[in-house]
């Protein structure tokens, strides 16, 4: 019977259908020991993992048996995909699958930082009552930029679109905006420094992308900006925005991913109340909706891959 192995959290459900196909190997700690990874992998034809598994050169030049590599999600900064394509491993992504969830958090954060709730919150809570000492805006007609145009900055557009959000996008790779309906002005990031209210990331890591966000783009920054990365921490220098917040330059950020995770407190500790800003723990792709696709998504693709 075919072997697979499961290193992080998946959907009971869909659990329980692999199981009538496949002898499982379930545990949804081990990625934190890497070595045993590298150690039983030589016994499996399927791998299931989340983005805390890391399935480098170590682990796959064990991996003698391994065919398919399941994806529960669609970042794939974590898996050598060079090695995978050069020992003919096929990788799954579930595509599009956590979108509605990343593109709902997008827009509840924006909202959230662009009527300073966390700095409202604070106040009231400290008994300050800051009715007046703070100034909010409101959403409509703001200018939004999307860095990454892909399936989720696609999503986020239509979500913003329907809350009054004029919508610029940055993406090299999508030259025609014919495939969305979505009213979008395909453009540069220097207009999208200078213009937007709100900026959201929506960048795979790579090392094109690695660092992308650093002290030249914010200095370019004019609207202060309220910053929103959902996508991959190393995608911002977390140094260089948290100076900018200080400095004035953005009003605002939300930030669901870190350099690493979990976040250290040599960046958590320079976050102290009344801050204009959210921070999550990796958590805007995953809802208990998303949980059963991404889930249902894997396994029928790993059920066809080995019928
Ligand atoms: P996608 O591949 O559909 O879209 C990424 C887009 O980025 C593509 O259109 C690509 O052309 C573009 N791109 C690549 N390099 C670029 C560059 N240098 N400059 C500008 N654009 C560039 O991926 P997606 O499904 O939209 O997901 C985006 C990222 O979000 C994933 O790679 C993943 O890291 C992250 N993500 C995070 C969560 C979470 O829970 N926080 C959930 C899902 C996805």
């Amino acid at each position: 019977m075919t072997k697979i192995l499961i290193t992080e959290f998946i959907n009971q459900n869909s659990l329980d259908n692999l199981k009538k196909k496949f002898q499982i190997k379930y545990d949804e700690k081990i990625f934190e020991d890497k070595l045993k990874i590298e150690n039983i992998i030589h016994n499996y034809e399927g791998l299931i993992v989340r983005n805390k598994t890391q399935v480098d050169s170590n682990v796959l030049k064990n991996a003698k048996k391994l065919k398919f590599i399941g994806r529960l999600g669609v970042g794939l900064d974590n898996i050598d995909i060079e090695f995978c394509k050069n020992k003919n491993i096929h990788v799954q992504p579930a595509t599009a699958m956590n979108a509605d969830s990343v593109a709902e958090y997008v827009v509840s954060s924006s909202m959230s930082l662009i009527k300073k709730i966390p700095m409202f919150h604070n106040g009231t809570i400290k008994g300050e009552w800051p009715r007046t000492t703070i100034k909010s805006t409101e959403i409509n007609q703001k200018f939004l930029g999307i860095i990454g145009f892909g399936t989720i900055g696609k999503k986020v557009a239509e979500y913003c679109e329907k809350n009054g959000l004029k919508i610029l996008a940055y993406d090299p790779y999508v030259n025609d905006k014919n495939d969305t309906a979505i009213d979008v002005k395909l453009s540069n990031l220097k207009e999208i420094y200078e213009k937007s209210d709100i900026i959201s990331i929506h960048l795979p890591l790579t090392n094109d992308t690695k660092n992308m966000i650093n002290k030249s783009s914010f200095s370019k920054m004019k609207n202060k900006p309220i910053i929103i990365n959902t996508s991959r921490g190393s995608i911002i220098n977390e140094n260089d925005l948290i100076k900018a917040y200080h400095e004035n330059i953005i009003s605002g950020f939300a930030l669901d991913v870190f350099e690493n995770e979990p976040v250290e407190s040599n960046f958590y500790n320079k976050i102290i109340p009344g801050m204009n800003c959210i921070l999550t723990p990796h958590i805007s792709g995953v809802t208990a909706e998303s949980n059963i696709r991404v889930s249902d998504f894997i396994v029928k693709k790993i059920i066809d891959f080995f019928n």
